[in-house]
């Protein structure tokens, strides 16, 4: 099996049909990237920055910001390194910034309304990423967008710190692509609208179940509640793919799903442009999509849409895998 597998790495990820999804790799640090191209990914879908920032006991500078991106951008040459800015609170704390204590973390101050807020420690996210764009092909990604202001402040900011650097006559690649995790349920909901503005979509599938289902990704007791193929998760989907394919625009998935057995059919259905997940998930998706029929799986993931239950779901693709 594992033999079979191996074959399979420097293969494109097409269906039996003849569509091709792209498949991606989520890293954490730079160290991740042997796993990465042994695994055959075809770019990095997602990179938690916040690894950089963590398990220290001061904020990382720019330079050393910057030694790491160019690493990872250098590394995967022309391949797409889909970066995504600090992604901080929730269940990921940060000692040294001394953020108040909250009734509910993952619904508090995290993530882009942190950066938004303390804007120096952004910038100084920013300035690494810029600098490092030449080495490589970058897009860049904010997390926890719930309002099309939020994003609409990132990427002004984003602009002010890419105007300054020219000023100092640092170069910049002007072709990178600025685009937005879906993760909160208000932005699924407007999806046509930050399509329009956006380069990209990457749905987060880990924090959308949980704030769909008002169910804590944590929680053992409401587990039974966290449904990735709850027909509610599935329309939600749906809807980001093609409001973003109404503008030319692709969507990505980075959250756990997209890795899953279970859910590949649906979402290879449903017309998922990047698959991201974890390096030794992705030999064995190649191997599954290439043996799904997207004519099909389309039929199938229109079936699913009316379900009424994830078990109806899970048994309807279960006839097919
Ligand atoms: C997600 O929410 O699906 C995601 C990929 O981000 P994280 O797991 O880092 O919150
Ligand atoms: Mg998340």
């Amino acid at each position: 099996d594992k033999e079979e597998l191996k074959q399979l790495v420097n293969d494109k990820t097409e269906s039996k049909d003849g569509v091709h999804v792209e498949l991606a790799a989520n890293i954490g640090t730079p160290n991740d990237l042997e796993g990465v191209i042994n695994n055959g990914a075809e770019g990095i879908g997602l990179y938690r920055t916040e690894f950089l920032y963590m398990g220290r006991d001061s904020m990382p500078t720019e330079e050393e910001q910057y030694e790491a991106y160019k690493r990872v951008l250098s590394e995967m040459k022309d391949k797409r390194v889909v970066v995504r800015t600090l992604d901080i609170g929730g269940d990921k704390e940060l000692p040294y910034l001394n953020l108040p204590h909250e009734m509910n973390p993952f619904l508090g101050y995290r993530a882009i309304r942190l950066c938004l807020d303390q804007q120096d420690i952004f910038r100084t996210q920013l300035r690494a990423l810029l600098r490092a764009s030449t080495e490589g092909h970058l897009s860049i990604m904010f997390p926890m967008i719930a309002t099309i202001n939020e994003f609409r402040e990132a990427k002004a900011i984003l602009e002010e710190e890419k105007a300054k650097l020219k000023d100092e006559k640092v170069k910049v690649a002007d072709d990178i692509e600025v685009g937005i995790m879906v993760e909160i349920p208000s932005t699924a909901a407007m999806a046509d609208i930050f399509a329009k503005e956006v380069d990209f979509f990457s749905i987060g599938t880990n924090d959308l179940i949980q704030y769909t289902m008002a169910a804590d990704r944590m929680s053992e007791r409401v587990s039974y509640l966290y449904q990735p193929y709850n027909p509610a998760i599935l329309r939600l989907v749906k809807q980001v793919i093609d409001a973003s394919h109404k503008e030319g625009k692709w969507t990505g998935m980075c959250g756990e799903m997209a890795g899953d057995t279970t859910a590949i059919p649906l979402l290879l259905g449903l017309g998922l442009d990047e698959f991201s997940m974890s390096a030794t998930s992705i030999l064995k998706a190649r191997r599954q999509i290439k043996n799904l029929n997207k004519v099909e799986m389309t039929k199938l993931a229109e079936q699913a849409l009316n379900c009424a239950t994830q078990e109806e779901v899970i048994e309807l693709v279960n006839q097919v895998r």
